[in-house]
């Protein structure tokens, strides 16, 4: 299951170069290679896995006449026609194909949903004419379906088996995705099932509909997220979803918890619906100078709910796997298929788990493609979170790892490095994890290697590693004379900016741990990647785009200019990911915005305090790109704020938004809401006006710190330290900032003037009138007003109270004041989320 995650990617129009030119991301392989490792004699051999594949449509039609069929917050209404059921499998029936006159309609049961889904109807409520549909089921629906028989003697109309092998065909070939392998999983289990899914050939929005109901989490069935190559996007642990599969309509329309959990306020983003856990993984990796891997993993799971029998689990397709070995040494039976299938692995336990009990089981595999070779000892790990059997990113896990790589090169893994030798013609090393990951991964290459610690007490052993020799791409690009122009040929300045990216760990993770408090890696390695318009975060390793390696004259020379200070913030917004996506993580896109909002307003904090000694341009301008980022149109016109709240997260890529808008959205604006909570609790009295900031951080960190938390978690701290001025709402709680900055879309402007005058004390009197316009009536904000004195003082005056599209008026007194005022500024830290016209 893919994601972006952890994550900074270039503002992507900035980038001259088309992304066939300069690498920007793994590509899916095209076609088979020689040397593909074949399958175990055990893969794809359950008899009831292949009944399941090769199964066929009974020949007796049941005829239906105003049939109504509903599957939480989705109804079916089978005006008339015929449904064919599906052969059953271990006794079970596993699905049915209507054809005839048919309608769905869905109706989220969250105000978020319905305001989503009607942006994609244009503000029609969502109903759906059909003529023939394919369902797959473990829930028992084919009972219905009975119960609903009419004496009808009309005959069948349209082609079932034809519209079957149709769907079968495009789950295999087109969306890649083994749904034999949920189906199994429940006809297996001894336990009544609750899976049930409708590919409705739609006749008003597309013929490429999917309706999901999973008490195990919904996934989409396409690519959601451009950078990823292949496989699902995660929606679990959401049960409901509706998405449209066709270019046009491309996108997650709605998802959503079951209806029923939303009525008993259960619904929560850090529920674990999966069936099982893995607790502890034991991988030992060999990856050839050709970056072939082979790997051994020994992986124990521990047992979420009763009858947990088939394990489906995420491993990079090109990853064959060759057996799995079960706790007795018995061979278990797997499945994958074909890599250019839906080669989904799933391994099939020897007997079904009771709820709690646990198993270890030991998968051997292999394969290409999943690392890629660059050139110049130049290696790209393409399977980031599934060079591994794994359940996903972002469920914690310990991990103990051996890696052989090629005698002369280094690797970089995540965890703390226990022991490296040289062995023959490899270089081994071991890594034990110490505290549960979200993830487990590695880089590694011909790098040079740079050790040192942060500038202050933090106990943390930093490294760097880089190659000097640039990948063959960037030679090819710049032609034999390399890119290094007259540092000679085919060299970067690589290891001179090793020195800066070395600088900022050092600076970064005392900044980040004075903020925020420990992060349990002792240990960061900046390692520098050959994509170069992304950088990414793992437990204690940092992936640096090779963009970040070049001088501002090779950027040029690529065209790979930086109006947007992007090489500025990556370093920093990846530290931060060491806190925020990895310490403390997510469970749901929904929450993704805290991990990439939080790194973005770390990176500010970074900005602000090693520039404050001069002035706070860079700041001031990196709130500006931040501005820049929530304003630009993507193609449709539209302005990434106006699109959905925060919590859609990736979601809010569609075929109409195309993909910029998750990127315009979720990191500045995460970021705008950290930063106005920052501002919100400055405690002027103290020496540290962060100090109450600092204090929540820190307990939030303390509190989630190996472990998932979610927006709400979020927000109980911050009620805990909110202060009597925070609370607009007049009920102790943070409801009014949430629903306007975190669910909400507005986006809001504001217009301060002032003048001084002098009264008859002699004190100076500021005059002023601030407008707030944009937003809903209900649209609530304290605007907080800064005075600046002409010797340089910046001092908070307090906060201005606004509800609604309204100015307010007045004088106050500056009496007491040290210094001479220079100007009064409206949101002077760029504290409020908005644009904001100071006079
Ligand atoms: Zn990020």
């Amino acid at each position: 299951m893919h994601r972006i995650l952890a994550c900074l990617l270039v503002a992507a129009s900035f980038v001259g170069l088309s992304h066939s030119q300069l690498k920007t991301r793994p590509e899916q392989p095209q076609q088979k290679s020689e040397d593909e490792p074949t399958a175990g004699a055990k893969a794809n051999n359950e008899p009831l896995y292949q009944q399941l594949r090769h199964i066929a449509l009974q020949q007796e039609g049941i005829h239906v006449k105003d049939f109504t069929l509903k599957r939480d917050a989705g109804t079916f209404v089978f005006k008339s026609g015929t449904f064919r059921l599906l052969e059953p499998v271990n006794g079970k029936i596993t699905g049915a194909v209507f054809t005839g006159d048919a309608s769905f309609t869905i109706k989220p049961p969250i105000e978020v949903e319905r305001r989503y889904l009607s942006l994609l109807t244009k503000g029609q409520p969502f109903e759906e004419e059909f003529a023939g549909a394919v369902f797959r089921f473990t829930d028992g629906a084919e009972e219905e379906i009975k119960k609903a028989a009419a004496n009808d003697s009309s005959s069948a109309s349209g082609d079932a088996n034809g519209l079957f092998s149709e769907i079968q065909q495009v789950l295999r070939k087109k969306l890649k995705e083994n749904l034999d392998v949920r189906l199994l999983e429940d006809i297996m289990s001894g336990q009544p099932g609750g899976k049930f899914v409708a590919f409705i050939k739609g006749k008003k929005y597309s013929e490429k509909e999917v309706f999901d109901v999973d008490p195990h989490g919904v996934i989409s069935y396409f690519p959601v997220v451009p950078l990823q190559h292949q496989a699902p996007f995660p929606l679990a642990p959401e049960e409901v979803s509706f998405m449209i599969w066709d270019l046009d309509h491309l996108g997650i329309w709605t998802s959503f918890h079951y209806a029923a959990e939303y009525a008993a306020g259960k619904a929560n983003s850090d529920e674990q619906n999966g069936s099982f856990a893995i607790e502890h993984q034991k991988l030992d990796t060999t990856i050839s100078k050709r970056a072939f891997l082979t790997g051994i993993a020994q992986t124990k799971i521990t047992a979420l709910t009763d009858g947990v029998r088939v394990l489906p689990l995420d491993m990079y397709p090109t990853l064959r796997v060759e057996t799995v070995t079960g706790e007795d040494h018995q061979q278990l039976s797997f499945i994958q298929e074909p890599k250019l299938d839906d080669a989904n692995f799933a391994v099939i336990l020897p007997k079904a788990l009771k709820k709690g009990e646990s198993y270890t089981f030991t998968t051997r595999y292999g394969g290409k493609d999943a690392i890629s070779d660059e050139g110049g000892g130049n290696y790209f790990p393409i399977a980031r979170d599934n060079w591994y059997p794994s359940v996903g990113f972002g469920h914690y896990t310990t991990y103990e790892m051996t890696f052989h790589i090629p005698k002369g090169m280094k690797i970089a893994a995540t965890g703390k490095r226990l022991k490296e030798t040289e062995e023959g013609d490899e270089n081994v090393t071991e890594w034990d994890s110490e505290v549960p990951q979200a993830v487990a991964g590695f880089n590694f290459g011909k790098f040079k290697r740079a050790e040192s610690k942060p500038f202050r007490e933090t106990a943390y052993l930093l490294e760097t590693y880089a190659n000097p020799e640039p990948p063959a791409f960037l030679n090819a690009l710049t032609g034999a004379g390399g890119i290094g122009g007259e540092m000679g040929a085919g060299t970067m300045s690589t290891l001179e900016l090793m020195k800066k990216a070395m600088a900022e760990a050092q600076v970064a993770v005392d900044i980040y741990t004075n903020y925020f408090g420990d992060a349990p890696y002792k240990r960061l390695a900046m390692t520098q990647q050959t994509a170069g318009n992304f950088g990414q975060s793992w437990p204690g390793l940092v992936y640096l785009p090779i963009t970040y390696f070049l001088d501002s004259t090779q950027r040029h020379t690529l065209r790979f200019d930086d109006p947007r200070g992007y090489f500025t913030v990556v370093g920093p917004h990846e530290i931060a990911h060491q806190w925020w996506g990895h310490t403390v993580g997510f469970n749901s896109y929904r929450d993704q915005w805290i991990s990439e909002g939080f790194a973005e307003m770390s990176a500010s904090i970074f900005i602000q305090l090693i520039q404050s000694q001069k002035n706070l341009n860079e700041y001031h301008k990196f709130w500006a790109d931040e501005r820049w980022l929530l304003n630009r149109e993507d193609n449709q016109h539209r302005k990434a704020y106006d699109v959905g709240p925060v919590t859609l997260g990736y979601r809010l890529i569609n075929g109409k938004s195309g993909g910029s808008v998750p990127r315009d959205l979720i990191y500045p604006k995460g970021g705008y809401i950290l930063q106005m909570v920052r501002y919100m609790l400055r405690n002027e009295r103290s020496n540290d006006p962060d100090i109450d900031f600092k204090k929540m951080m820190h307990e939030f960190v303390k509190t989630y710190t190996n472990r998932i938390a979610s927006t709400e978690d979020f927000k109980a701290i911050l009620e805990k330290y909110m202060t009597r001025e925070m609370d607009l709402g007049g009920n102790h709680k943070m409801d009014w900032f949430f629903d306007e900055y975190v669910y909400g879309t507005d986006y809001p402007k504001y217009k301060f003037e002032h003048s001084f005058k002098t009264d008859a004390a002699g004190d100076t009197i500021v005059h002023f009138k601030l407008t707030q316009s944009n937003v809903s009536d209900t649209f609530r904000m304290l605007i907080p007003l800064y005075v600046e004195t002409t010797d340089g003082a910046v001092i908070r005056l307090g906060g201005a109270r606004l509800v609604g599209n309204r100015s307010i008026e007045q004088d106050f007194s500056l009496k007491g004041l040290k210094g001479k005022p220079k100007r009064v500024v409206a949101a002077y830290y760029d504290d409020v989320l908005g644009d904001i016209e100071n006079r």
